[in-house]
């Protein structure tokens, strides 16, 4: 019998383990499916399976998943990090063919089909990579040491601590220069993540520092955002990326076009051209790049760390290894860059891989997958955002209004929902955030590292 101790019941503690994997799974007749990563395509392909002739296995290097637009929110102490992620166990209760583990996938041995993970070894018979990306600070290590990156909620965590932490040393410190450093805050890259992230942080200083900190103006808190190019948003319209422009300024954000940083020693920014600034605060959103564990080769891996796929998501040169969400890349004439690595393309990647392994592992032929742009929205503050909607583009109010409609609906659980809805409406009409307490000491990553 392949199966350790003798259990085979369904009724113990999830049945039996095959001899040859040193993690635990229930016993199954069926082909076993392992998902790597629970992020936005990951769940949308286990909503997908449950239920099929297939043992779905989840592995997460976390037991939660993160709702990453909303990581600025928690930064800047307008909603608990508990309200935007969510249990995976939840997630899948009641649904008998799915397993969850939570273990770091470190490599794949794809001529074997297993996995090395942090807890041991344990074989696939198809594997699904969803595993994101990361921060890419493009190998400059001064920044990687010295600034926060926000791809993850400890991320967020990190930024509220170092925000609040430097707020309070700031009103004990009497020499100017570090004053100055420790309210200046610069905000790198003119993405959705940075845009949104200085509007929150402008608010705050319009709206918070005042009632928070009587003992300095609120024009102490300069807040830089500098961006390579010379347009904010790239990817959006001319209009939303004027009107986002109009509402920063509007907010008193310095905006830095053609600019980008070359060197941060966690207390003055120097940009390419040769301009410094001081500020001990440094929050970078210039850059991602695809993470997977270790085991594919090489030439499957294009630009930005991706895997190159086949128009079904099967990654080159593998029959059972499929990629989805921010790390595939269906390189074509029409998507020479792949598709956005954003949560509309990774939940319709998930769906798609979803409805369609199934017949792919029947060798039957599926169609390709396609995307459909459902448009781009981001926010500027309270009240303001820009909303590109295929012809429709417009910003102000109702683009505001969509965002938070569109965002509350995406976030998982109904609990979750409650929380950032009340949170949302007491802000509303309060401009009242959660409250800003410094629970644990953060310490940037050079500090760490210097001690050790
Ligand atoms: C700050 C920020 C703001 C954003 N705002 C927006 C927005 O407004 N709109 C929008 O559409 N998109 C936005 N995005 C992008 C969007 O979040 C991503 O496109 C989306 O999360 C990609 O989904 P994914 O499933 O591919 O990966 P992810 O959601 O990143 O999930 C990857 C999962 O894999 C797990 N994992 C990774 N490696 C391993 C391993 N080796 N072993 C085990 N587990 C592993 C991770 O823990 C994670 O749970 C934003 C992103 C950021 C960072």
């Amino acid at each position: 019998m392949d199966i350790k101790n003798n259990r085979t019941s369904e009724n113990t503690m999830e049945a039996a383990c095959k001899v040859t994997d040193d993690i635990c799974l229930p016993d199954s007749k069926f082909p076993r499916v392992v998902i790597i990563g629970g992020g936005f395509a990951g769940l949308a392909l286990v909503e997908k399976l449950k239920h099929k002739e297939l043992q779905v296995v989840l592995f997460d290097k976390n037991n939660f998943h993160q709702f990453q637009p909303l990581f600025y929110q928690v930064a800047t102490s307008a909603l608990e990090p508990d309200s935007i992620v969510f249990p995976f166990r939840k997630q899948i209760s009641g649904y008998k063919n799915v397993a969850f583990r939570l273990v770091e996938v470190e490599e794949i041995q794809p001529s074997l089909n297993t996995l090395i993970t942090s807890k041991g070894k344990v074989h696939y018979d198809y594997l699904v990579l969803a595993t994101g990306t990361t921060t890419n600070f493009f190998g400059m290590d001064s920044v990687e040491e010295n600034s926060l990156g926000m791809k993850d909620i400890r991320d967020s965590l990190n930024i509220r601590h170092m925000m609040l932490q430097n707020l309070e040393q700031a009103a004990i410190t009497c020499d100017d220069d570090e004053r100055d450093a420790l309210t200046n805050f610069v905000i790198v890259g003119g993405g959705p993540a940075g845009v949104e992230m200085a509007g929150a942080l402008a608010e705050f200083c319009k709206y918070i520092l005042p009632k928070d900190y009587p003992e300095y103006p609120s024009s102490i808190m300069k807040i830089y955002l500098i961006e390579a190019i010379d347009e904010l948003l790239s990817t959006m319209s001319d209009k939303a990326s004027s009107k986002t422009l109009k509402y920063l300024k509007d907010l008193n954000v310095k905006v830095l076009f053609n600019e980008s940083v070359s060197d941060y020693d966690g207390s003055q920014v120097t940009t390419k051209s040769g301009k410094t600034i001081l500020a001990k605060n440094l929050i970078w959103t210039a850059g991602v790049k695809g993470q997977f564990p270790k085991g594919i080769d090489e030439k499957h891996v294009v630009k930005g760390n991706r895997l190159k796929t086949d128009s079904n998501l099967k990654v080159e040169g593998h029959e059972n290894i499929f990629a989805i969400g921010d790390i595939a890349a269906i390189i074509t004439e029409q998507t020479p860059k792949g598709h956005p690595q954003v949560a509309q393309t990774a939940i319709q990647q998930g769906k798609y891989l979803g409805s369609s392994l199934l017949k792919i592992m029947e060798g039957e032929a599926v169609k390709p997958f396609e995307y459909k742009d459902k448009g781009s929205l981001a926010t500027v503050g309270k009240r303001k955002a820009v909303a590109d909607l295929g012809k429709f583009k417009f910003a102000g109010y109702f683009a505001w209004l969509l965002w938070s409609i569109v965002h509350l609906l995406s976030i998982s659980g109904f609990r979750n929902r409650l929380m950032v809805g009340f949170n949302w409406a007491v802000s509303y009409f309060s401009y009242e955030k959660s409250n800003r307490v410094i629970i644990r000491n953060f310490k940037p990553k050079s500090v760490i590292h210097t001690k050790k």
